[in-house]
């Protein structure tokens, strides 16, 4: 297949080559409706370029998706770099720095998979086209903070429709992984009264969750992987891998819903409606995990934590939007999810095409 009949919706992709530093990376810019492109730089041993080209096509679209939910001011877009993160070298950044610059203000990016903030210190040097850079190169820091936050808004709102109620006291949930955002987000359901069942595979993060508990009105039982899929619970909280809603954890799912903060949690898009199918009410993880995007986002106007909670919050009010979209055209909510975006950005569309027009100037000769 040519590189234009994989493009399908995409506006751009730049192919980037600098001999002297070994750098092999593409852009791809999805869609600027909503604004510049933005989306991170994942660095990964792809075996083709072709590879590398399908990874940043598929993720680039996520982004617009993404952004359009968060209601942030960006457009989708997304780099890889084809090579291995080993081998990575300042040089290397400087000169993607360089290719972001070329792009003119169309295009932000930061760190993903194989590459760290301290990566895009190295870009920064060429191009103030980059966020999520450590707070004392005046980035944001840690966006777990907000991706915390934005998971428990989503388990309110979830709860809220299930339950009659945003509490989570007395509640029973499985997480999976206790990492950055699954350990505080487990810490704050404790801390709530929430029983939780918990299943990570370092025993470190276990044995601190359990050292929390003791603090606390809450409970924790650690289980295994098996054990996790089908324990009876109010929620299920992926925080861990990707896929992880498939053909053989959903048939053993004994929950009321699934929020959490692991990014395409549903392996094929038609597991979204196995979930509901069996009952199961899917936050759509591009919604509940936008707490990150909305920080980075957020740096435009120079960092401030405040700002960037108070925007987490809109998470509660779009999954709500979202539940309620999904019941009155009686569609899977990973559906409804993408539609409501898609609705976003076909209003902006029309919303600039007619100022466009209106403030298109009158051309005049002068002599
Ligand atoms: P992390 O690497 O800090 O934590 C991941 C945790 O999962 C670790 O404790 C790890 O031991 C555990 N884990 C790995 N494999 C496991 C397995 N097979 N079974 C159980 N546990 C396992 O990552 P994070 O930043 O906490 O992110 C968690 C998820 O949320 C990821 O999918 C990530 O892409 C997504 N996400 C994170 C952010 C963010 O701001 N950090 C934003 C959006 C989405």
């Amino acid at each position: 297949m040519d590189v234009f009949t994989q493009m399908t919706s995409h506006e751009q992709v730049v192919f980037c080559h600098d001999p002297d530093t070994d750098l092999r990376a593409i852009i791809a810019i999805h869609d600027t409706t909503l604004g510049p492109a933005l989306g991170g730089c994942r660095m990964r041993m792809y075996r083709t370029v072709e590879e590398g080209l399908e990874d940043v096509l598929r993720l680039s679209r996520g982004m617009t998706y993404k952004c359009a939910a968060a209601d942030v001011d960006f457009g989708g877009g997304k780099s890889v770099i084809i090579g291995d993160p080993q081998k990575k070298t300042p040089e290397m950044f400087r000169a993607f720095g360089q290719f972001v610059e070329s792009l003119n203000g169309r295009f932000y990016t930061g760190t993903d998979m194989g590459t760290t903030p301290e990566d895009f210190v190295h870009a920064l040097k060429e191009t103030s086209c980059i966020v999520g850079v450590p707070k004392a190169y005046g980035g944001s820091g840690d966006s777990s903070i907000p991706t915390a936050k934005g998971v428990l808004y989503g388990l309110e709102a979830t709860s809220e429709v299930l339950f009659g109620t945003k509490s989570v006291t007395g509640k029973t949930l499985s997480i999976q992984g206790l990492g950055k955002v699954g350990m505080k987000v487990a810490e704050s359901l404790l801390q709530q009264g929430a029983h939780l069942l918990v299943q990570d595979i370092n025993q470190t993060a276990l044995d601190a969750i359990l050292s929390k508990a003791k603090e606390t009105e809450g409970t924790v039982r650690v289980v295994t992987e098996d054990e996790l899929f089908e324990a009876e619970a109010d929620f299920f909280v992926p925080c861990a891998l990707g896929g992880i809603l498939n053909d053989d954890t959903i048939p053993t799912l004994n929950v009321r819903a699934v929020v959490g903060s692991a990014n395409n949690q549903l392996l094929e898009s038609w597991h979204g409606d196995a979930l509901r199918e069996k009952g199961i009410l899917y936050a759509p993880d591009y919604i509940v995990n936008a707490g990150g995007l909305i920080q980075v986002a957020d740096e435009l106007y120079g960092p401030n934590d405040e700002r960037v909670l108070q925007k987490t919050r809109t998470i509660y009010d779009t999954l709500l939007n979202v539940y309620r979209h999904a019941e009155a055209e009686n569609v899977s909510t990973h559906i409804a999810a993408d539609l409501y975006c898609e609705k976003r950005i076909e209003q902006r569309r029309k919303r600039s095409s007619f100022f466009s027009h209106q403030k298109r100037p009158k051309w005049t000769i002068r002599n």
